[in-house]
């Protein structure tokens, strides 16, 4: 602060005597003098801290943008940590200016923290909700203002290729070669297991659709998934993952993290809907698709993605990045594999259970867009349909149903043919 003060002194002096010959000369000899001084003025201003002015965070559970501005150009240095996952960056020593506001959980950043780790070095330390990527860190001139500002892109990511890009940074790996290919995880690094994630649909304040008889779907979807769980864990065969275990809230693009987390297989979203033609029944099972099969699986799809809306979640929209040539074509795949197994699923069910007509349909279900896990959406039946209802509520009907699936589930990881 010192050479700014005693610049603007000099300059108020001057200003005192403008009339006068001897303030004109004063004036221009200062002038010139401020001239000559100034390259040395300005590396003072340099070595003053940097000065952060404001702090911004947008998107959801599975891609975080955090913005950061500066006065001056920051030269940040960024590291990750584990237990929890956390992305470091060191900057020197910085002032902060930001609101408490901003920095509120949101997306993959469950809590922001910064403060001098020592005199002349800053830390800011995001902690995330579960393992992640940096996509991108970089530093920007800023366009219509001065100063500058760092962009860091997180992509929510599995346990093992956290641990990959962690040990990579550690052995000194260039820093900002966040790539696709990080989130890549090569399949010997994988658990041998096959991994379901069952995601019990809606919990908590979001109760789902409701019976006539007042059953609620969350606790049907709950204890359908919690019955599924036990019976692929018989086999031996399956790592079980669940969403939820009990009756809590969880957000559409968090049931879909908590699978990528996991370097799902598989990912089956449980539900029972309700609708307005009451004589409608039998279960359906839903692969994802821009364009809807049907007007009715156009408004399963909008009732379904209607959760985090009731939770007071303002759900923004995320535009994928179509340049990402490599996650497109790993989305293609992935959708093959969700249409091989949602003919597979319904090959089993209709020998046990109602289906409707036509029973693979598809829509734009939120829950359904993990790019690299095969993903169906399995309404078991109609809660608005009496026969449905009653069905859904008996554990034998479950417990056939359930059977259907394991086997479902055995035929497409491939283990009846290995003979397991
Ligand atoms: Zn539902």
């Amino acid at each position: 602060m010192q050479p700014k003060v005693g610049r603007s002194n000099l300059q108020a002096k001057v200003f005192k005597r403008p009339g006068t010959a001897l303030g004109c000369f004063v004036f221009i000899v200062l002038f010139v003098a401020q001239a000559l001084l100034s390259p040395a003025l300005s590396q003072e201003t340099d070595s003053q801290p940097l000065q952060v002015y404001g702090y911004k965070m947008a998107g959801d559970s599975l891609h975080t943008r955090i913005v950061i501005w500066f006065d001056k150009k920051p030269e940040p240095k960024w590291f990750l940590l584990r237990d929890p996952y956390r992305l470091v960056i060191d900057f020197a020593g910085t002032a902060f200016d930001v609101s408490p506001e901003d920095l509120k959980a949101r997306g993959l950043v469950a809590q922001v923290r910064y403060g001098n780790i020592d005199t002349g070095r800053s830390r800011i330390i995001l902690t995330a909700a579960g393992p992640f990527a940096v996509d991108k860190l970089e530093i920007l001139e800023n366009e219509n203002s001065p100063g500058y500002r760092m962009i860091a892109d997180l992509t929510a990511t599995s346990t093992t290729a956290f641990d990959a890009a962690l040990s990579q940074r550690v052995a000194g790996a260039d820093p900002t070669a966040g790539t696709a290919d990080r989130r890549i995880v090569p399949a010997a690094a994988r658990s041998k297991l096959f991994t379901v994630v069952l995601d019990a649909g809606h919990g908590g304040i979001d109760v789902g659709a409701e019976g006539s008889t007042g059953t609620l779907e969350k606790t049907i979807t709950l204890a359908f998934a919690l019955e599924l769980r036990q019976k692929l864990e018989q086999t031996g065969k399956f790592n079980v993952v669940m969403t939820r275990d009990t009756d809590k809230f969880l957000r559409l693009d968090e049931r879909v993290r908590i699978a990528r987390e996991h370097e799902a297989d598989l990912f089956i979203s449980i539900h029972a809907d309700a609708i307005r033609y009451r004589s409608v029944r039998g279960a359906t099972v839903y692969t994802v698709s821009d364009k809807a099969s049907d007007a009715e699986a156009a408004m399963t799809a909008a009732r379904e993605n209607l959760s985090d809306k009731l939770a007071g979640i303002e759900v923004e929209e995320q535009k994928d990045d179509v340049a990402d040539i490599l996650i497109d074509l790993i989305r293609r795949e992935t959708h093959s594999f969700s249409m091989r197994f949602a003919d597979t699923l319904l090959g089993e069910l209709s020998d046990t259970i109602k289906m409707i007509n036509n029973p693979h349909r598809y829509a734009g279900f939120r829950v359904l867009r993990a790019p690299d896990v095969p993903s169906v959406l399995l309404e078991m039946g109609y809660l608005s349909n009496a026969e449905d209802e009653k069905l859904l509520r008996s554990a034998e009907w479950r417990g056939k149903a359930a059977d259907s699936i394991v086997a479902a589930i055995e035929s497409f990881a491939g283990l009846k043919g290995a003979g397991g």
